[in-house]
This record gives structure tokens, C-alpha cells and sequence, in this order.
């Protein structure tokens, strides 16, 4: 029996969340969910987005699975999805980038994993607002330091980038890639420009591979060219290992390819602790409809189940997904080639159809 966190999130998360529940279930692992609650409608009830029992539920039980949770813009909360992140310091973005037959997409034989580092980058929040005391401090001192010219009208954000937090966002990818039986693993970065963010990560890229010589594969890519490859030639890649602002950009754009955020799985990565997700947000205007794609979620449960051990129940479950999705009847408007097309089915009788399919 495993026992696992179960937090369906807000906006269309518990349609999605759900979906994927009774599919894992339906595989028979016997899983024990501890359902917690997070998110807007939590906000309201006890004041906060994300209450204490939440962390630590999933710091009790080592694994999570959640539905998409909103992040209010301009006002109100923290995002809840970087808290969790930061707060179990899951450091490592996984996102499985495949393509599934009758999926709408130019690139049929697109199967890429991004791997995205989780906690530092230009994403670590230490910025300065432009006009304040502190940003025009924050200039002067860095003037002092550097010798370089700031406009005094700029705002400024940090990147720090350091040599333990690469190391071991690199050497979870080469894990990955030699658990997975992956070939390759790309390093992604911009150290020709930025020799002392960038450049640490590349050098300590360069450094773990050696490690794994002869195993895995190893080479590194500018992330502009990077961008181009993927678009023209996206077979030749594998594993893709970045810095955390390249990973969000890259991962929606390999998303993209793959046919978008309705089948694109994900989850975020600590040591020896793991939250399970979509990479899709909460589609709020979709909200209590019955409406969108819960396969993103449910390929998260696969990763779940592959996490847990459970390969053949995770095998099964992602054939059976993949045969719903390839007969395209029993599938969400985003799958039907017109998206106002009168046959499509809800989130819940397409995890019918899967589970059907099992
Ligand atoms: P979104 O991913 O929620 O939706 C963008 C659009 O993509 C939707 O309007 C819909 O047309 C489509 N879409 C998304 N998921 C789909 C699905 N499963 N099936 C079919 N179509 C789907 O992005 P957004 O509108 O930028 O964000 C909405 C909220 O979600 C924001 O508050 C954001 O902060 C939050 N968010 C949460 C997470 C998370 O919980 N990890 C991730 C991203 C965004």
C-alpha cells in the first residue's frame, strides 16, 4: 500500500485531479490518498493558500499529486506552486515532451524530457523595483563593483547561479537518463554572454558528464540555437538539462510541439520527495465545466506510478491513454479537429474511455 497526497487544487484542478484518481486507482495499485486541500478557495476558508497540514502531509508521505492551482495576478497570495517548491526544496522540473498518435501536431516522433532546475536562476525573486531607495542602493553598489553604467530609470533582477545547485540539477539528469535507458543529455545555457552564471553551470555540466562517460551521451547548446533545433530537428534530442528560466521557455515550447498543454505531464523533484503535476495552470474560465483535457494529469499519475515502482501498472495506464487518444472518439474539443466539434466529451467521460481502455 502506498500512501500518497492528494491535493486537487482550485479552478479546474479538481476536475483533472479527480480524472487521474480514479485512473490510477482503476490500474489496481493500492494507493491510500490523504486528500489535503490548497488554493484560492482554502484562502478564503482559513486565511492562507497553503495551510501548514498541507506540507506537511506531503513531507509525511514522500509523494504528492496535484491539480493546477491559481496564482491571483497583481494582488492577494504567493504563487502556492512556487511555495511548495521552495519550501520542500524540489529542485528538479521534470517534463516528459511526447508525442501520442492522433495528437494534433507537426512532429511525430518528438519524445524529449526537460530537465529544469527549480530554485535559483533570474526565478530566485531577488529583484529590485525600479525608483525605490533600495534598487537605486542596489545600482550604486553594483556600479562600484563593476565599473559598469546603470540607468538610473532601470529595475533590476539578480541571476545567481551556483556550482552546487548546477551540480546536482545535472547530475539528476544524467540519474534520469540512466534509470530511463535515455541515450543523451543536452546542457542548454548562454555562457558565451553570461560567462558567470551561465558559465559555471555549462563548466559544471562539462565536469559531471565525465562521470558518465561511456553510459550516457553529452554535449551543450546555446539556448538560441537551442530554440531553432528544436523547431527544425527536435529527433536528434533526448534529455535537455537548464538553468530555470530556460527550462520554463523550452518546456512550453517542447510542450508546444508535442501538441500543447492538454498532454503535457510534469513533475518537481526533491531528494527523496516528489510533487506530481500538469504543466497547464488552473483554466479558470473553464471552471466546474466538465470541460478540459485531464490526459496532462493522468500522465502525471503515470510518472507517479513509474516513481512508486509500479512500471507495469504505469505501462498499462499510459497504453490505455494513448489508445483513447489515437481512436479520437472519446476525447476533449482541445482533441477534436475542430474545437467546437459536438462529439467531444468531458473531462470525466474521457478518464471513463481510459479507464474503459484498461
Ligand atoms: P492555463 O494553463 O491555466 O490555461 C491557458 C489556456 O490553455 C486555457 O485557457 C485553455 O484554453 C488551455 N488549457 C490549459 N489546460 C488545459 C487542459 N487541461 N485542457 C484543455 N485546454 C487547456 O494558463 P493561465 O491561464 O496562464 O493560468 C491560469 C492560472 O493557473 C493562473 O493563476 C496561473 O498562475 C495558474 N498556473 C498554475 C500552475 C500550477 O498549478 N502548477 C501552472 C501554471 C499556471
Amino acid at each position: 500500500m502506498h500512501k500518497v497526497t492528494f491535493i486537487p487544487g482550485d479552478g479546474t484542478g479538481p476536475d483533472v485531479a479527480w480524472a487521474m484518481r480514479r485512473c490510477v486507482d482503476a490500474t489496481g495499485v493500492q494507493i491510500e490518498w490523504e486528500e489535503q486541500h490548497a488554493g484560492l478557495d482554502v484562502m478564503e476558508e482559513k486565511g492562507t493558500p497553503l495551510p501548514p497540514e498541507v506540507l506537511e502531509s506531503v513531507r509525511r508521505n514522500k509523494v504528492a499529486i496535484k491539480g493546477p492551482i491559481t496564482t491571483p495576478v497583481g494582488k492577494g497570495f504567493r504563487s502556492v506552486n512556487v511555495a511548495l517548491r521552495k519550501e520542500l526544496d524540489l529542485y528538479a522540473c521534470l517534463r516528459p515532451c511526447k508525442y501520442y498518435p492522433g495528437v494534433r501536431s507537426h512532429y511525430p516522433d518528438v519524445d524529449l524530457v526537460i530537465v529544469r532546475e527549480n530554485t535559483e536562476d533570474l526565478y530566485a525573486g531577488i529583484e529590485f523595483q525600479e525608483g525605490t531607495d533600495e534598487c537605486l542602493k542596489a545600482i550604486e553598489t553594483i556600479e562600484g563593483l563593476s565599473g559598469a553604467r546603470i540607468k538610473r530609470d532601470s529595475g533590476v533582477s539578480i541571476k545567481p547561479i551556483s556550482i552546487s545547485g548546477s551540480e546536482r540539477i545535472v547530475r539528476w539528469a544524467f540519474e534520469y537518463a540512466l534509470a530511463n535507458g535515455r541515450r543523451k543529455v543536452t546542457a542548454v545555457h548562454k555562457a558565451n554572454i553570461m560567462k558567470h552564471s551561465d558559465g559555471p553551470f555549462l563548466a559544471t555540466a562539462r565536469r559531471v558528464a565525465e562521470e558518465y562517460a561511456g553510459k550516457v551521451e553529452f554535449e551543450d547548446r546555446i539556448v538560441d540555437n537551442m530554440c531553432m533545433q528544436l523547431v527544425q530537428k527536435p529527433e536528434l534530442y533526448d534529455v535537455l538539462v537548464l538553468p530555470n528560466l530556460y527550462g520554463d521557455i523550452l518546456s512550453d515550447l517542447a510542450c508546444g510541439l508535442v501538441g500543447g498543454l492538454g498532454v503535457a505531464p510534469g513533475a518537481n523533484m526533491g531528494d527523496g520527495i516528489a510533487v506530481f503535476e500538469a504543466t497547464h495552470g488552473s483554466a479558470p474560465k473553464y471552471k466546474g465545466l466538465n470541460k478540459v483535457n485531464p490526459t496532462a494529469t493522468i500522465l502525471s499519475g503515470v510518472l507517479m506510478l513509474r516513481h512508486l515502482g509500479e512500471q507495469e501498472a504505469a505501462s498499462r495506464l499510459e497504453k490505455a491513454v494513448s489508445e483513447v487518444i489515437a481512436q479520437g472518439q472519446h476525447v476533449t474539443y482541445d482533441l477534436k479537429a475542430q474545437r467546437d466539434d459536438p462529439t467531444a466529451v468531458g473531462t470525466s467521460e474521457m478518464a471513463d474511455a481510459i479507464i474503459g481502455a484498461l
